[in-house]
């Protein structure tokens, strides 16, 4: 079963900490539809047949600046283009400020399951900073309208580690998420990515970072709150109450097949060696003017093989609690981790990084999340 992503490229405006591919400009958006209408058909018949879809996740750029009629063409050309009948999970990304009941009426006669809304903060001091569109009076009301509406599920994101950012900002922000009973929380750390205007506001000493340790008492305090509430920690950054993991989130982490359409979205395809990777154009102009010439929007492509298969499950499997299945690695990819890693993984379970080994497994305990990425680095074959 296959997962089909779509990026709607439009934003009302710039938030200061993001690197997404977005436009702000009020283009029109029905050249955009109809460039994403032939791109889906395009996939279907191309891979319709192969595997059916599984899950389907708008994304962005901001979804919610689709009018319901948008997202219910969109909706109707994927049911007409791949085989939906097993679908599972539809996800939907909402900003606050677009999450009005009618909209979100719109949404569920759309055939919308699920929504994962950008709330990163209660707080006005940090949405300002973070330049969102929203403020913590359109954040609390959207939950409520969301509680109400009758979605299955639904998920919202947190941003901790902000420049400046009170420590008690943060469990507060933990403390009204479960207030309002969200069943699936995603925490980020805040990451500068070069080029922000964040990043440049650090760079010209505006504002400060936090340090490294600062983040790491954030994100350990989290992890015990959250799991305290009844909260699974089932990957690094999210967290479910029982029945409300993401499906869709879950293809990424163990290389099931997706299909990416829009400016700047990414596919994997794997069905014999080498798999294949490769991604859309980072420019929506491009991107149109492609299509209308029915040329495929493409600007990378690569062949991935099982050694580079294997690195990235090794990766993305510890960061989730179902953990990196030593005897599945050489499996699925040929790599002996157990041999070539004896030493490094008892050192890492005598350190308490790792739970001790069951079933093949290396699950990282909390100091082992905090420290998820040097761990990778020394587990991945030399
Ligand atoms: S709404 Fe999302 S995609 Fe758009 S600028 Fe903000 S963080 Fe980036």
């Amino acid at each position: 079963m296959a997962g089909l992503y779509l990026h709607i490229p439009f934003c009302s405006q710039r938030c200061s900490y993001c690197d997404f591919y977005f436009v702000t400009t009020a283009m029109s958006q029905d050249r955009f539809l109809k460039a994403l209408v032939y791109e889906i058909q395009h996939y279907g018949r191309e891979y319709g047949h192969r595997e059916a879809l599984e899950t389907i996740y708008f994304g962005g750029g901001t979804p919610s600046l689709l009018p319901p009629g948008s997202v219910r063409i969109l909706m109707d050309t994927i049911h007409e283009a791949f085989d939906t009948s097993g679908v599972q999970e539809t996800t939907f990304e909402l900003n606050p400020e677009n999450g009005t009941p009618a909209y979100l009426e719109g949404l569920l006669a759309a055939g919308i399951t699920r929504l994962s809304i950008g709330v990163q903060s209660f707080f006005d001091r940090d949405l300002e900073q973070m330049n969102r569109v929203h403020d913590n009076r359109e954040a609390r009301e959207v939950l409520r309208s969301v509680n109400d509406a009758g979605f299955e599920s639904y998920s919202m994101d947190l941003i901790f580690g902000l420049p400046d950012q009170p420590s008690e900002y943060w469990a507060a922000n933990l403390e009204i998420a479960i207030s309002f009973d969200v069943p699936h929380i995603s925490t980020y750390s805040l990451t500068l990515e070069e080029g922000t205007p964040l990043w440049k506001q650090v760079q010209r000493g505006q504002v400060q970072p936090q340090d490294d340790a600062a983040h790491a008492d954030a994100f350990e305090f989290t992890m015990e709150y959250l799991t305290a509430h009844g909260y699974e920690h089932y990957e690094i950054s999210s967290f479910a109450r029982p029945g409300h993991r993401s499906r869709h989130n879950h293809r990424y982490w163990n290389h099931t097949n997706y299909i990416g359409c829009g400016p700047s979205a990414h596919s994997f395809w794997w069905s014999g060696l080498p798999a294949k990777r490769w991604s859309n154009v980072r420019n929506l102009k491009r991107y149109e003017a492609l299509l209308s010439q029915h040329v495929p929007p493409l600007e990378d492509r690569e062949h991935l093989g099982l050694d580079a298969l294997a690195d990235e499950y090794i990766l993305l499997q510890l960061r989730t609690d179902d953990g990196l299945d030593l005897a599945e690695l050489e499996r699925r990819y040929g790599v002996d981790l157990l041999t070539e890693k004896l030493s490094v993984i008892a050192e890492l379970e005598q350190s308490g990084l790792i739970h001790p080994l069951r079933n093949h497994t290396v699950r990282l305990t909390n100091p082992g999340k905090i420290l998820c990425d040097s761990i990778t680095s020394r587990l991945l074959p030399d």
